[in-house]
């Protein structure tokens, strides 16, 4: 019997603050084509644009 590896589940966190979605909520969302997550904590700060 082959043993199915399962698909490696990629844990979301925050690409800002690390966080991880069992921690605060999680959005997803887009940055040059590529998919992120962010949490509710640091999403005003990329909406104000934190640069
Ligand atoms: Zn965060």
């Amino acid at each position: 019997m082959t043993e199915t590896a399962q698909p490696e589940n990629e844990e979301k966190a925050c690409t800002v603050c690390s966080i991880k979605s069992d921690e605060r909520i999680l959005l997803s969302g887009e940055d040059k084509g590529k998919q992120v997550w962010v949490c509710v904590r640091c999403l005003p700060i990329l909406i104000h644009g934190g640069h």
